[in-house]
């Protein structure tokens, strides 16, 4: 078996494990690759595993890798998105995890309804409060979800956050159970479910599951360290 491989069987039965632990059906967790950095023969060989859903964190990286990499696989963005790349997010992405702020919502609806598409988006909720990171407050979300929810074109499916970061996983258990409470609270709110909780990372996934991801991100654990991949003619620093 190859080191990918190998990877890939040694997370799989982590997060069964992490299922069993917490009650819950290993159907109901999806893994996605985080393919940023990774040159596109990586993202074939994880597809060639049976992995269907990666994950970029920049628009113009995600664009040039998509169409070098063949199947049916299905592509969210998971960074950042400014707005005057809300087009091609909307273009090549299959879901915008990053949806940090009302006024994005309303330029993606804007470019959506021109676009004559209709785009799952998850917002980005900045739980700990980290001065480094995206996200809605808790507040803000609870008091902007309402008016997300009603832009036609644009799917609410759930909610996204980065735990801050710690050698001790353990720690930030309270930011996943925080980040599923406010997924209850937005439930009561619009009146409806929201399937989706988008948490955990390489170092901290378990964790993650047992509070209650529907969907874990995970680089590094499965392609080894970043290789720095650029797009064709990407300038210096692009
Ligand atoms: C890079 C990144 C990940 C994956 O991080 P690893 O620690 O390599 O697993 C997950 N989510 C987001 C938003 C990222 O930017």
């Amino acid at each position: 078996m190859n080191e990918l491989a190998a990877n890939l069987e040694r997370i799989r039965q982590n997060m069964a494990a992490a299922c069993v632990r917490a009650g819950r059906e290993p159907s109901t967790v999806q893994l996605m690759a985080v393919s940023k950095g990774q040159p596109p023969e990586a993202v074939c060989a994880a597809a060639a595993l049976g992995v269907e859903l990666f994950g970029e964190n920049k628009v113009q990286e995600g664009k040039a890798k998509r169409p070098l990499c063949p199947g049916r696989l299905r592509w969210h963005l998971i960074g950042h998105l400014q707005s005057n790349k809300c087009r091609d997010a909307l273009q090549f992405f299959d879901c915008l995890q990053g949806v940090d702020r009302l006024a994005l919502a309303q330029e993606l609806q804007r470019w959506a309804e021109k676009l004559a598409l209709r785009k799952p988006i998850l917002l980005e909720v900045n739980v700990a409060g980290e001065a480094s990171k995206y996200g809605f407050s808790p507040e803000r979300l609870l008091a902007e979800v309402k008016a997300i929810n009603a832009l036609p074109r644009l799917e609410l499916r759930g909610l996204m956050t980065l735990a801050p970061w710690t050698p001790e996983p353990e720690k930030v258990r309270p930011v996943f159970r925080r980040l599923r409470e406010l997924k209850e609270e937005c439930e009561q709110l619009l009146g409806a479910p929201l399937p989706e909780l988008s948490m955990g990372m390489s170092g901290d996934y378990e964790v993650a599951i047992e509070e209650g991801a529907t969907l874990v991100r995970i680089g590094t654990a499965l392609f080894g360290p970043r290789q720095n991949w650029k797009r064709p003619g990407a300038a210096a620093g692009d």
